[in-house]
């Protein structure tokens, strides 16, 4: 029998499992709370910060789940190869993965320099291939899984100074609709959320006074109002659900 994905509340044994990449901070530590509270075993991925990983793990804990913390930069293939292949020997079947890591280097094209161009192309483009691809081969295994890429509004919505940026998500864009099509059929759901304004790290310097008239909520969003969507998105309530970008945004879009 085809085994069936978590549902809310009712923790399956053994407990589903769920990676959060950038889970030390901001959207990616709300999400991996979000999943605990479902009822996933998460694992925490970072790239330095392991304190901030930790404290995510502690609030993990602190909801009442369970998890793990896992350093890796998703850019780095090796390093990526080498961590997941070693949690999968611990936990063979993965049932979500949220590719959350993400970076900005914000900056007019025309005197942009190549390595801001490339580094953000590279967290987005180059981690979602170096996570995605070693975990969608597992789930195709286990004829299951949920995999939610964090997108943004920027990719839809033309804003100065990131066309590094809108470039890197609008391909999680694509990539996340070719993939639901290609793995559909194997009982493997992929979507996006693009989040608009929210209030983490990344958004600390944005000047409020700009950015609150372009928003029909008239307020910045919380980390876990878009972790909310996530963890339908991960659900068995979005069993039907494939290939969509799900805007979490106020109304900018
Ligand atoms: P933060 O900057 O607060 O957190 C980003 C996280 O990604 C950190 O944990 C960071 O870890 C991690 N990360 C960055 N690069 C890598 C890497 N190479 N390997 C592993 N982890 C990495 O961002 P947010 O929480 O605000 O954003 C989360 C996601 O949501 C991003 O993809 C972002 O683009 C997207 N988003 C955010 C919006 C917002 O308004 N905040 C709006 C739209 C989309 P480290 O501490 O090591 O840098």
């Amino acid at each position: 029998m085809k085994p069936k994905g978590p549902r809310d509340a009712t923790l399956a044994a053994p407990r589903p499992t769920a990676i959060v990449t950038g889970g030390s901070r901001g959207i990616g530590r709300a999400c991996a709370v979000e999943l605990a509270s479902a009822g996933y075993h998460v694992v925490v991925n970072f790239r330095e910060q392991q304190a901030a990983a930790e404290e995510t793990l502690a609030a993990v804990r602190a909801a009442g789940g369970v998890g793990e913390v896992l350093g890796f930069d998703v850019t780095d293939a090796a390093a990526t190869t080498a961590a997941l292949e070693s949690l999968f020997e611990r936990r063979p079947r993965i049932d979500a993965l949220v590719n959350n890591a993400g970076t900005v280097a914000d900056g007019l094209f025309a005197t942009m320099s190549p390595d801001n161009w490339r580094k953000v192309l590279a967290t987005s483009l180059d981690g979602f291939y170096n996570v995605t691809r070693p975990v969608v081969r597992r789930m195709i295994r286990h004829h299951q899984g949920s995999i939610v890429s964090l997108s943004s509004v920027a990719a839809r919505r033309a804003s100065r100074g990131q066309a590094n940026y809108a470039a890197a998500k609008a391909g999680l864009i694509g990539a996340t609709r070719a993939l639901a099509a290609e793995v559909g059929r194997l009982g493997i759901r992929v979507n996006a959320v693009a989040p608009g304004l929210i209030d983490t790290e990344m958004t600390r310097h944005v000047p409020l006074e700009h950015a609150l008239p372009l928003i029909p909520l008239g307020r910045i969003g919380r980390p876990e109002e878009v972790a909310k969507v996530v963890r339908f998105l991960c659900s068995d309530d979005a069993s039907y659900v494939t290939g969509q970008v799900f805007g979490v945004d106020g109304g900018m879009s």
